[in-house]
């Protein structure tokens, strides 16, 4: 009941907001403002979301000059620097604890070392695989070595622990001091399982890494197909070398070493045990798969270069208006990093500009803010922008936000994140990741209808992009979120267009060098998208009720705690 009644004071809410545009109050102009600060204002304010003004922030951070800002790099400096400029200038206060528009915090860097070959030994054979080609592997620990001496090499499945749906792929087998092969992804062909074909964090390389360690494995790979990790070899052969960053270790347990193995090498390590990859994968489809030692051992010792330096969240706020409901927020994000200068291409360009990824989040976000603040009173609700940092080697930066909150996590409203942005133009559909999981989906299918557009779930679902950008974070300590990406359905186009676009995106720049900006960038689209944010976003901060995951979600045990604890 309580529930419903929320809904229809969120929908009044958004409604009030939305349908000025209709509606312009010839009369009584006064009518309708309120809570949202008058509708033809919030459409006046509406009108700072600009394509130029996004595609001049996306120019200037992507511009070779930034270096990619990798992490705790002189581009990254510059580009946090750059945009509390920005936000100094637009009128945004200062958003981070000590007053200041960044929060710090350290990152470890890994430089591992990898040998050029790795050997296995095993039925009186041995195979030597090669590096780059066949395997990229990092240390596992935040030491200057990373070693383990005649490991077995153990097949376990899908590598996942999920109580709630029956199924252990470990069965209690002893893994301590072994090396674990692991299937990506999670079972995809029942919609009762692990959400069909939908990725869960279970499918992902992170919670896998995690899973190993706690089983003591010294070493983690995850076999790579293209289609179970939804990008090609040579994504992890250029996000997997040069400095990789963590968020200092705690006392969390952790191999010596993680990585990724080609599926080729795979091959040929199972057949080296008389096994057949096929087969065994087969088996790792049943719930009564267990553990298959390959009979196999390895060694392997690394050199690692451990480096400490300091990034930083770039934190910008807008005060609510309401004195009881300032102390919630709503957070926008996206992230500031890229990859830094890397392994050259094919030209010879060594800086991974990161222009999509995410110059373009990045200044949607931007231009929210400066939409946000052009309204003649803020919205009930305080506002945060967040330009989180160290995106691109796990989330590092809203992870430590979420650790290290400026709003209690009970007291954040939502969190609406931008990563890759339309350069294609106007689309008759959005891509809204997170869709299905929380009342925010009412707010944005209002809002996206009012633009006479339609809301998708995700167009990729089998990618798991819910779980590969910085709303995850916040998810994971409660907090709805909706990620907006491009739809496919794009104006004038034939219907296939727009995926073939994004494909083919995916495939030759995501994450190369070439992801740079490029002037016939169409910003049109994420005008749009970013209109959808702001609307939606002012709506959340002005209703009476904050937003709530949907029954039986994942993410609701958190946001119960995350309540509890702010009561
Ligand atoms: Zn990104």
């Amino acid at each position: 009941m309580k529930q419903r009644y929320a809904l229809v004071v969120i929908a009044m809410s958004v409604l009030l907001v939305a349908c000025g545009k209709q509606e312009a109050p010839a009369e009584s102009p006064d009518a309708t403002a309120g809570s949202s600060g008058g509708n033809s204002a919030a459409e006046q304010a509406a009108l700072q979301i600009q394509g130029e003004y996004m595609r001049g922030i996306v120019a200037e951070i992507s511009d070779d000059r930034y270096e990619g800002r990798g992490p705790g790099s002189r581009g990254d400096a510059l580009a946090r620097n750059y945009l509390a400029a920005q936000m100094e200038a637009m009128g945004l206060q200062p958003g981070a604890a000590d007053g200041s528009w960044e929060q710090p915090f350290e990152l470890v860097g890994l430089n591992t070392a990898q040998p050029d070959t790795w050997t296995f030994n095993g039925h009186g054979k041995s195979v030597q695989l090669k590096q780059w080609d066949q395997y990229i592997v990092g240390a596992g620990v935040q030491k200057e070595r990373a070693e383990f001496t005649d490991a077995e090499v153990v097949f376990v499945g899908y590598g996942i622990q999920a109580p709630e749906f029956d199924w252990d792929d470990y069965k209690g087998v002893d893994i301590a001091g072994k090396v674990v092969l692991i299937m990506n992804n999670d079972p995809d062909w029942d919609p009762e399982l692990f959400a069909g074909e939908t990725r869960l964090w279970y499918g992902r390389w992170d919670y896998k890494y995690l899973t190993a360690a706690r089983q003591g494995a010294v070493g983690a790979l995850i076999i790579h197909t293209t289609a179970s990790a939804g990008y090609p070899f040579q994504v992890v052969q250029t996000s997997g070398t040069g400095v990789q960053f963590e968020l200092p270790a705690g006392d969390e347990a952790r191999s010596q070493l993680t990585g990724w193995i080609a599926e080729g090498a795979t091959r040929d390590l199972v057949a080296m045990a008389g096994m057949d990859l096929d087969e065994l994968r087969e088996a790792a489809f049943n719930r009564d798969f267990k553990p298959v030692a390959l009979g196999i051992t390895t060694s392997l010792r690394m050199d690692v270069e451990v480096e400490r330096v300091q990034s930083a969240n770039i934190l910008g706020l807008i005060p609510g208006s309401d004195p009881e409901l300032k102390g919630e927020v709503v957070i926008f994000t996206a992230h500031h990093d890229h990859l830094g200068i890397g392994k050259p291409n094919e030209d010879g360009d060594a800086i991974y500009n990161g222009a999509m990824d995410n110059s373009t989040g990045v200044a949607q976000v931007m231009a929210i803010a400066k939409a946000m603040q052009a309204l003649p009173e803020a919205p009930r609700r305080s506002i945060l922008v967040a330009l989180v940092g160290a995106e691109e080697q796990g989330l590092l930066g809203s992870e430590y936000y979420a650790a290290n909150p400026t709003f209690a996590p009970g007291k954040i409203a939502a969190n609406i994140n931008y990563d890759g942005g339309n350069i294609w133009g106007h689309t008759h559909d959005v891509t809204y990741i997170g869709f299905g999981k929380s009342s925010i989906d009412q707010i944005a299918n209002m809002i996206a209808d009012e633009q006479g557009r339609t809301v998708k779930p995700d167009q990729f679902a089998d990618k798991g992009y819910f779980y590969r950008s910085d709303q995850f974070s916040f998810a994971k300590i409660g907090v709805p979120a909706m990620y907006l990406k491009t739809g496919t359905d794009f104006i004038v186009r034939p219907p296939e267009w727009g995926r073939e676009q994004q494909n083919h995106f995916t495939q030759v720049n995501y994450h190369q060098p070439s992801d740079e900006y490029d002037p016939n960038w169409n910003f049109t689209g994420m005008e749009d998208d970013a209109l959808l944010g702001f609307w939606t976003g002012l709506a959340i901060a002005n209703a009476d009720e904050m937003p709530s995951w949907n029954p039986g979600d994942e993410f609701e045990a958190a946001r119960l705690i995350a309540l509890d604890a702010t009561d």
